[in-house]
């Protein structure tokens, strides 16, 4: 077979190939042997016996439409092709015939079998019908006979039977063709299918590769990122321990040097402080404490980021805690319409914390508190949650935070709206150090406010197990950075 057409649809160019095929190979077949057939003929007549017109012509013919055969099937044109083979044949055994060799109408069955299986029915009928006419009328023209003979007629009667058998198996042989077509056009289908899921498959891979590099890239930026975010980290947390520590010598000199010119006259010969001097010292001196202030917090939180900060954890008693901060809280609100209440259980169990750093968390959310409201009240209250933890909460009726603020409040240097305001600025640190505090003590803080209305904030801390040798008072080391996440 030469060629076989790979477009899928094509099945009638496939089959005509076949045939084709099979064509060029009858032609050569037939062509041969009409030239072999010629030789021997032409040998018999050198012997002496006169065959060369009963067969180098009837070759000749044959041969002739085995040319125009090959010409025909050479550009393409395969039914012309099956006819000028049929013709030439049929041509030289007519002639032969004619020429008195009645034998070679037998070769008629071969040739309607053959065109059986070359074209479809319709020329099959045709050929027999040209077969029958040439084996019946010829030898009349030749002999002048009028009648026909049996030989004659068994000749039409196996070409009836080869029509018939060409007719049965061609019909066959396109069933079986069709079949083999069809699982042919199918398989290319599945083929073509699996090829184009294969391209894709590769693309997607390629897609991957590329996207698991670009990702191993940005890893591999973050990764450096992170790396330098870190020094930057510890280069601010050791800047601020340095900056904060050598502030507070000479803050600490101006804030003790203006109390003492402000209360302490005996220390200058009982000479009081000229009126017009003292209300600027008095500002010197607030302003130096609030500063001595912003620079714990820092030095605080710069502790917590280094996981240098120690808690002295120990078993503490929440009573005396909270009359102490109360008592406290009282100066903060000064002569503001402020209620302090109270709102904590007689008995509350102990807990396992740090007194000075809960002191402080309390304080700080009171001292919020204070800022934060103009009239009203200021609650400080307690429950044990009988899971292990004392919830705290302090809950004033002040401004309220807005609820975009809510989620950043608890940063460092993160202020709300109110934070920002005239007469309530501070530093955006205290509620980050006490979150910071409470989760080294093993607690949690959180807030809930409506605007205009006021804010509660809450946190817990884990209540004493007596047990527990931890409780009894000793500093708990706090070395790992990772405990100090932010929440
Ligand atoms: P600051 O020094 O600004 O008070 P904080 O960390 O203590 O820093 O508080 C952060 C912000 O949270 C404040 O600026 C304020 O906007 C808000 N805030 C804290 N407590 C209260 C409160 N009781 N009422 C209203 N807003 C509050």
């Amino acid at each position: 077979m030469t060629a076989v057409t790979t477009e899928p649809t094509s099945q009638l160019n496939f089959a005509q190939e076949v045939r084709s095929d099979r064509l060029a190979g009858l032609w050569k077949l037939t062509f041969f042997g009409a030239i072999g057939i010629a030789w021997i003929a032409l040998l018999v007549t050198v012997t002496g016996r006169s065959w060369i017109g009963a067969t180098i012509t009837p070759a000749a013919l044959v041969c002739i439409g085995c040319i125009a055969t090959r010409q025909l099937l050479a550009s393409n044109r395969y039914e012309a092709a099956v006819w000028a083979y049929v013709i030439g044949i049929m041509a030289g055994m007519g002639y032969g015939i004619y020429a008195g060799q009645f034998l070679l109408a037998f070769t008629f069955p071969l040739v309607i079998i053959m065109v059986g299986l070359l074209l479809p029915v319709r020329a099959t009928m045709l050929t027999l019908v040209v077969c029958v006419a040439i084996s019946l009328f010829v030898p009349m023209i030749n002999q002048a006979a009028t009648t026909i003979n049996g030989q004659q007629l068994f000749a039409v009667l196996l070409m009836g039977i080869a029509a018939g058998l060409a007719a049965q198996t061609s019909g066959e042989l396109y069933g079986i063709a069709e079949w083999a077509l069809e699982s042919y056009r199918k398989e290319r289908t599945v083929k073509n299918q699996l090829f184009d899921s294969q391209q894709e498959v590769e693309r997607s891979y390629m897609r991957q590769k590329a996207l698991a590099e670009q990702l191993q890239e940005t890893n591999k930026e973050l990764e450096l990122a992170r790396a330098a975010a870190l020094e930057a980290k510890n280069f601010r947390g050791q800047f601020l321990a340095n900056m904060s520590h050598e502030l507070r010598t000479p803050l600490n000199a101006i804030i003790g040097f203006s109390e003492t010119m402000l209360n302490f006259p005996m220390m200058y010969e009982n000479i009081d402080l000229p009126n017009a001097y003292r209300n600027d010292m008095g500002q010197i001196y607030n302003s130096g404490k609030h500063l001595l202030q912003l620079i714990n917090d820092i030095l605080d939180l710069s502790k917590v980021d280094a996981g240098k900060l120690d808690l002295e954890i120990e078993e503490v008693e929440l009573e005396g805690l909270f009359k102490g901060v109360l008592a406290t809280a009282a100066g903060l609100v000064g002569d503001k319409p402020i209620k302090l209440k109270r709102q904590t259980p007689s008995v509350l169990p102990h807990v396992h914390a740090d007194p000075l750093r809960l002191r402080q968390v309390i304080l700080n959310l009171m001292s919020n508190a204070a800022k934060f409201t103009d009239s009203g009240s200021i609650t400080l209250g307690a429950r044990d949650e009988g899971t292990g933890e004392v919830t705290i909460w302090v809950t004033d009726t002040g401004i309220g935070i807005q609820p975009q603020d809510i989620d950043h409040i608890f940063d460092e240097f993160r202020q709300g709206q109110s934070g920002r305001k005239k007469g309530r600025a501070g530093s955006g640190l205290g509620l980050a150090i006490s979150r910071q505090l409470l989760r080294l003590m093993g607690g949690q803080i959180w807030v809930e406010s409506k605007l205009g209305h006021g804010s509660t904030f809450y946190f817990t801390v884990p209540v004493a197990d007596p047990e527990d040798p931890m409780t009894e008072s000793q500093p708990s080391q706090v070395a790992n950075p990772a405990q100090l996440s932010r929440v």
